[in-house]
């Protein structure tokens, strides 16, 4: 099953984004769980936490089709301890808020050395902040994306995320999402079908497609190798409509939420639709 959707709003409630998703015919989504602008939150009401569940049972989607996102400002590598700690603190109280949902995947960029700490120390840092997380927690996948590279941003390189992987204790509850922009942006070419082979196979050499739960599906306004993170819809971007047609005829791509982030919301329904006719 090829599970496809976009990242929606939970504006009004988390409740409020299941109906978004289902609005625009999404068989998977991504959210917010939170203001991801901000470090702190109101606890979610139970009454909301009832009302999201009934609204996934209602319209048919399970946890394993839900991708949440967390907050921005979270820095698993921070170089500096006390700037460390609140981002443990936020990251562990977003893990707690999938937990209180039912939700088993938790989305994440993995983290930024600010040039003050080299890249080794700071993959073993976002590792180690991983486990402290896991420890207190049950039943959430840790889902490390790989990023753009912009700035000093590191997981935009498959070898990032394999030594995060390889510092995680518990390596049942971690994985990876791929977003196609960022793979692009970080110097993996998608543009034909024999670049979509030999970047995936990449992929699964360096991490192993046994760890993908996820992709984020969106074309790039910025330049192949560039390091620049800027999304585009589907066919309207550098990368083009090629590897969105390989994914979805591939079967390594099945049972993984397959989620936009494409700037133009107002054509998610066709998006999805256009994605779903390719299988
Ligand atoms: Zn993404
Ligand atoms: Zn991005």
């Amino acid at each position: 099953m090829k599970f496809v959707g976009a990242h929606v709003s939970a504006s009004g409630g988390v409740d409020q984004a299941v109906i978004r998703a289902h609005e625009i015919e999404a068989t998977a989504f991504a959210l917010f769980t939170k203001n991801q602008r901000q470090w702190k939150a109101a606890p979610l009401p139970v009454e909301v936490i009832d009302k999201f569940k009934m609204a996934c049972e209602q319209y048919g989607y399970g946890p394993g089709q839900i991708l949440p996102h967390d907050s921005y400002l979270i820095n698993l590598g921070h170089p500096e301890m006390e700037a460390l700690e609140k981002s443990r603190d936020a990251f562990l109280d977003e893990v707690q808020r999938c937990e209180q949902l039912g939700l088993t995947l938790l989305n994440f960029h993995p983290g930024s050395h600010l040039k003050q700490i080299d890249e080794d120390l700071c993959l073993a840092r976002i590792a180690e902040s991983i486990n402290i997380v896991l420890d207190k927690t049950q039943g959430v996948t840790a889902v490390i994306e790989n990023t753009a590279g912009q700035g000093s941003n590191l997981g935009f390189k498959f070898e990032h995320l394999a030594a995060i992987i390889a510092g995680v204790e518990d390596k049942s509850r971690v994985g990876v999402c791929i977003d196609t922009c960022h793979a692009f942006a970080g110097g993996y070419d998608l543009r034909t079908e024999e670049d979509c082979q030999r970047t995936f196979k990449e992929f699964d050499e360096v991490v192993g497609f046994n760890y993908l739960r996820g992709m984020h599906l969106n074309d790039a306004k910025s330049g192949f190798d560039s390091r620049v993170d800027r999304h585009h819809s589907l066919g309207e971007g550098n990368i083009g409509k090629t590897v969105f047609s390989y994914i979805m005829r591939d079967p390594r791509f099945d049972n993984i939420p397959l989620i936009l982030e494409t700037v133009n919301p107002d054509i998610w329904p066709e998006e999805i639709a256009w994605l779903k006719s390719q299988q």
